[in-house]
This record gives C-alpha cells, sequence and structure tokens, in this order.
C-alpha cells in the first residue's frame, strides 16, 4: 500500500528548494541577554524576554514554593479540578495589576486570542481585523462564525468606510494588536475607542509585547494612551515581558464570566502549571516594583533607533523595543543575519510567512538587560554591514 504520508516529504522538499524549509534548533543556556547557541556564545537580539526576567532567580524561587506547595501537574481543565491556590491568587493580583475587575489566565496567549474571538463573534456578527494581526488573532477569526474584514494596517479612514457598510450586523468586533509584533509599531487605539463607540463596536486588543513594557505602571499601551476604560477587551501573554509561559484576559466580570462559559480552550485544555502562576505572582510584583526596567529598556530602545536611522537602515514606523532593519528580499534578510551571527550576534531574519513577500526584514528585540556595550557592539555592526 502507498504510504498516505507520502505528499508530505514531497512538500518539505519543495520547500526546501525554495530556502523556505525551517528547522529547529536546541539552544543550551540562556542567560539575560546572552545566548549559547552550538556551542558558541552569542548577544542575543532575539528574545521577547523584554524585561530580563526569563531567568530571574526570584521568578525560579517562587515556581519552586508553588511546586512544593501544589506539585507540578494541575490535572485537569481548571472548570474541573484544576484551577489551584496558586492560579486563583494570579487572577487576582492581575486584575489589580491591570486595574479591571477581573481576569483570566489561560495556556497560552495562542489559545487566549484564538478563543476569546470565537466566543465573542458568532454567525450575524462581523470582526474588522487589522492585517497585520498576530496569526493567533487570524485564526480566531477562522474559528468563529463570523464574517470577518480586515483592514489595511492601521487604515481609520478604511476601518470606517467598512464600519459604516456593517450597520446591518449584529454585532461588530474590532481587533487588534497594540504593538505590532513585526514592526514594533504602535496602533492608533484612541482613534480606534473613537471608532469603536461612534459605530456601536466592541474593541478587543492584544497587549502581548506592550505588557510590562509600556504605561506608567506598565499595564501597556492602553494605560500609555489612556484609554483602559474604552476597550473592553484586553487580551495579554505572560510569555514575553513577564518572562513566563500563559496568556490571559482583563476586563469586566461579566466578560470574565461568559469566557468560562463559552471559550473553548479555556473549558477543554487542562489549567497551567502552578509552579508558572507562582512565578508569574512574582513578575508582576517585580513590574510594580522596579519600573527601571521598562524606562531604561524605552530609553536604550529609543537610542538604538536613532543610531540605526541615521546610518541610513529603514525601521519603518518602529516605536518601541521592537526594532525591524527592512531590507526587502528574504536572500538579503538571511544573509545579513548569518553575517550578524558571524560577528557574534543573534539577530533573526524574518520572512514569509511571518511577513509579506518582499517586506523581509531583521527582528532586533531589546532588553533591559542589554548594555550599552552590547548595543554599541551590534551599531558596529550593522554599520560596516551598511557600507560593506
Ligand atoms: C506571542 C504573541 C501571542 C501568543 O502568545 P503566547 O503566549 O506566546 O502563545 C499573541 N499575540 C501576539 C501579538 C504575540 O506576539
Amino acid at each position: 500500500m502507498a504510504d498516505p504520508l507520502a505528499w508530505i516529504p514531497e512538500q518539505l522538499e519543495l520547500l526546501e528548494s525554495l530556502e523556505r524549509r525551517r528547522s529547529i534548533h536546541i539552544r543550551a543556556t540562556q542567560q539575560g541577554p546572552s545566548v549559547d547557541w552550538k556551542e558558541r556564545e552569542l548577544l542575543n537580539f532575539s528574545s521577547n524576554d523584554y524585561l530580563n526576567l526569563a531567568a530571574d532567580p526570584r521568578l525560579e524561587a517562587a515556581a519552586c514554593e508553588a511546586i512544593q506547595r501544589e506539585g507540578w501537574g494541575s490535572g485537569a481543565s481548571p472548570l474541573i479540578t484544576g484551577r489551584g491556590q496558586n492560579q486563583a491568587s494570579l487572577e487576582v493580583a492581575l486584575a489589580q495589576f491591570e486595574a479591571t475587575e477581573a481576569a483570566l489566565t489561560f495556556a497560552s496567549g495562542f489559545a487566549a486570542n484564538a478563543g476569546v474571538i470565537d466566543a465573542l463573534a458568532d454567525r450575524g456578527d462581523v470582526i474588522l481585523s487589522d492585517e497585520k494581526n498576530h496569526a493567533s488573532i487570524i485564526d480566531g477569526t477562522r474559528l468563529s462564525k463570523a464574517t470577518v474584514r480586515v483592514y489595511p494596517h492601521r487604515d481609520l479612514q478604511y476601518l470606517e468606510n467598512l464600519l459604516k457598510q456593517c450597520s446591518t450586523f449584529r454585532r461588530r468586533l474590532i481587533v487588534t494588536d497594540t504593538l505590532f509584533s513585526m514592526d514594533g509599531d504602535i496602533a492608533p487605539l484612541p482613534e480606534l475607542a473613537d471608532l469603536a463607540e461612534a459605530y456601536d463596536a466592541m474593541l478587543m486588543v492584544d497587549e502581548a509585547h506592550a505588557t510590562g513594557v509600556f504605561g506608567e505602571n506598565g499595564r501597556g499601551l492602553c494605560e500609555q494612551f489612556d484609554v483602559e476604560d474604552r476597550v473592553s477587551i484586553r487580551v495579554g501573554t505572560f510569555s514575553k515581558a513577564l518572562g513566563g509561559h500563559g496568556g490571559f484576559v482583563v476586563g469586566s466580570e461579566p466578560l470574565i464570566h461568559w469566557l468560562v462559559n463559552r471559550c473553548r480552550p479555556y473549558i477543554f485544555s487542562t489549567a497551567p502549571p502552578a509552579a508558572n502562576a507562582g512565578a508569574m505572582l512574582a513578575a508582576l510584583k517585580i513590574v510594580h516594583d522596579e519600573p527601571q526596567r521598562r524606562t531604561d529598556l524605552l530609553a536604550k530602545a529609543k537610542w538604538l533607533r536613532g543610531k540605526l536611522r541615521e546610518i541610513g537602515w529603514s525601521l519603518g514606523d518602529s516605536e518601541s523595543q521592537i526594532i525591524p532593519v527592512i531590507v526587502g528580499t528574504e536572500n538579503l534578510a538571511m544573509t545579513l543575519s548569518a553575517q550578524l551571527h558571524e560577528m557574534g550576534m543573534m539577530v533573526p531574519g524574518i520572512r514569509p510567512p511571518s511577513v509579506p513577500d518582499g517586506e523581509c526584514l531583521l527582528r532586533i528585540s531589546l532588553s533591559c538587560g542589554h548594555t550599552q556595550q552590547h548595543l554599541d557592539t551590534l551599531v558596529e555592526a550593522l554599520t560596516e554591514l551598511r557600507l560593506g
């Protein structure tokens, strides 16, 4: 009998011939801004560990303590018996940190986005989604039975025209990343809130890259723009600046109760381990107690953006710790990434399907653990590569 999976190696070969076959590697250790990679220590400009918390001993200690009290696995979904003391405490602390009525934690940010959109919009509703939204938002729109309209990146005029045509739908849901994960640019949140109010739409935002980084208290860009009261659904993740794992949603009590009853990845997925909840309680405390981490990070990012633009690299509209060096072709992005690797720096080249064809880039992500010397090293390398 013919192998029913024979098509897969053929398709993999096709990817190989296009030089688009990707594989995963093992890194040894990751300590702050450096990473051991195939027996070489590289400066790490590729991680989303923006506040340098992933290897913080305080998170480790909190995780160990949680394991000692609750064990490792949670054994069931939260609605059955999986919700332990650490997870419950984390949801309370998170709502407090985010200044919302309630919070709900998920196994991942991906699951949160995909599940929440599906739970909020059904047949007869319409979802309006920015074209550069994260894959998990896109998958949420695909899971939902609602009609989906994608608007060009941050194009308010286009969105308003769409909204005008959407008045006959039962409900409208506008959904956007606040800080876009590849371009490092920012959604026009006050204007989006204006449109949501004018056209009677729900507004959902994904703060994945902004939590812990932006806003006076580190709550993200809704806080920075002072629109928290106007954004009814906020998704975030523990897996980036907070240095851990898992996603969350914050908002009103009724929203959270609805999700507990209707959000499938919440209902049908085993609760995250207590150790993660314990560590994330510690991370929230650090974000509160050590605001210098975020101010320092943003100051370094601003300095680096200035330098790189000065040398003549195109950084698009980046205004954050995510700094894309937009080079265009896949070949150039991958070559530059390899050259930087040779020079001792890990800066990933980003290519389709993560970005559209012809918009390939080097994605620099900064951490508050990078020193001025680390930044100087990167600037020197990118100066040399620019001239070369
Ligand atoms: C990383 C990311 C997610 C997914 O979060 P995980 O917790 O890693 O699953 C969601 N949205 C955006 C914008 C992201 O960048």
